[in-house]
C-alpha cells in the first residue's frame, strides 16, 4: 500500500539524521513519498533531492515555519512550494537570525544560573532541543525531558520566544512560492478559541494524523477539514533518537493526498 509520511526533521533543524540518511531510511521503512519538514530551514533538500532521486523515493519540498498568533506559537506546515523562492529563503533567513538571537539570550540565562553550556552545530538552525542536549551533555540534567520541564518549556525560566513572525504573513509567503500551508498538530494547540479564530485564516488544510497520536481522536481534525474543503494531512513528526518513541511512517497519507501534492511540487520546481 501507498504511504507518504508528510512531517519529519533532519539534522538541519533538531531532528539527528543527515537528510540522506533519512531519505534511506524512509524506503527501509517502506515509504513511497515523504515531505521533509525541518523546522524553519529548506537547506535539507540540496542533499535529499539527489538521493531521493536514486533511491526512487518521491520527495516534495515542505517546512515547519514557528509563528504567532494571539501570542501563541503555532506551527505551520509548507508543502510543494518553489524551493527556490526568494519568498521562502528571505523568511528562512530572518529565522535563522531570530534563532541565533534567542538562542544566545537563552545560553546568557542557563549561564546565569550557573550551567555552562558549549553550543556546537556544522549544519543548519539552532533549536531548544541542541540546548537540552548540551544540558544532559554537561550533566545539569538528567534528560531533555528534565530540561524542557524544568528550563526551557514555553514559559519557564530560560525561555525566550525571540522575534515573532506572524501567521498572517507565514501564509502568505507559502503561497507566493505556490505552496500549501497546513496547520501542523492542532491537538497541540491548546486554546479552543484560538483555533477556532486560526480556521478563518487562509489555510489549505489541518494536519489530522500525527505522530502516535490516539486514531479516535482524529474524526475531530477530519471534520473541521471537510466543513472547509481542506486537505487532510499527517506525519509522523520525526526527529531520531533525540525523540525514539516516535518512529517515521507511524502517521502517513495515501496516494489520494499525496499525488496532487506531489503533482503541484513538480509544476512548481521545473528549472
Ligand atoms: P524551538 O523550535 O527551538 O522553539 O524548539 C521547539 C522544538 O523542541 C519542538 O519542535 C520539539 O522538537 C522540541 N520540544 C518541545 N517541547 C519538548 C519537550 N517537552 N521535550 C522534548 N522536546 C521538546
Ligand atoms: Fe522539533
Ligand atoms: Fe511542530
Ligand atoms: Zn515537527
Amino acid at each position: 500500500m501507498f504511504r507518504a509520511d508528510l512531517h519529519c526533521h533532519t539534522t538541519c533543524s533538531d531532528g539527528t539524521l543527515p537528510p540522506e540518511a533519512l531519505v534511506a531510511y524512509a524506503v527501509e521503512r517502506g515509504l513511497q513519498g515523504l515531505a521533509i519538514t525541518d523546522h524553519d530551514t529548506v537547506e535539507a533538500f540540496g542533499r535529499a533531492l539527489p538521493e531521493a532521486k536514486r533511491l526512487g523515493l518521491q520527495l516534495m519540498s515542505g517546512v515547519e515555519f514557528s509563528t504567532v498568533f494571539e501570542e501563541t506559537v503555532v506551527h505551520v506546515l509548507g508543502y510543494a512550494f518553489d524551493l527556490k523562492s526568494p519568498l521562502i529563503l528571505d523568511l528562512c533567513d530572518r529565522h535563522r537570525q531570530r534563532r541565533q538571537d534567542r538562542m544566545d539570550q537563552m545560553v546568557k540565562k542557563l549561564r546565569r544560573l550557573g550551567f555552562e553550556v558549549p553550543l556546537m552545530k556544522d549544519e543548519g538552525v539552532l533549536g531548544r532541543p541542541h540546548l537540552a542536549q548540551a544540558l544532559v551533555d554537561a550533566g545539569h540534567v538528567a534528560s531533555i525531558d528534565e530540561a524542557f520541564k524544568k528550563y526551557l518549556g514555553d514559559g519557564r525560566s530560560c525561555f525566550v520566544p525571540g522575534a515573532a513572525f506572524s501567521v498572517e504573513e507565514t501564509l502568505e509567503v507559502i503561497h507566493g512560492a505556490g505552496g500549501l500551508a497546513v496547520i501542523a498538530h492542532p491537538m497541540l494547540v491548546k486554546k479552543t478559541s484560538c483555533l477556532k479564530r486560526l480556521y478563518r485564516l487562509p489555510f489549505d488544510g489541518i494536519e489530522a494524523f500525527y505522530a502516535r497520536w490516539p486514531r479516535h481522536q482524529e474524526q475531530r481534525w477530519i471534520d473541521v477539514a471537510k466543513s472547509r474543503d481542506w486537505l487532510i494531512t499527517g506525519g509522523s513528526d520525526f526527529h531520531g533518537s533525540i525523540k525514539p518513541r516516535i518512529d517515521l511512517g507511524c502517521s502517513w497519507v495515501q496516494e489520494e493526498v499525496f499525488t496532487p501534492l506531489y503533482e503541484r511540487f513538480l509544476e512548481n520546481n521545473r528549472d
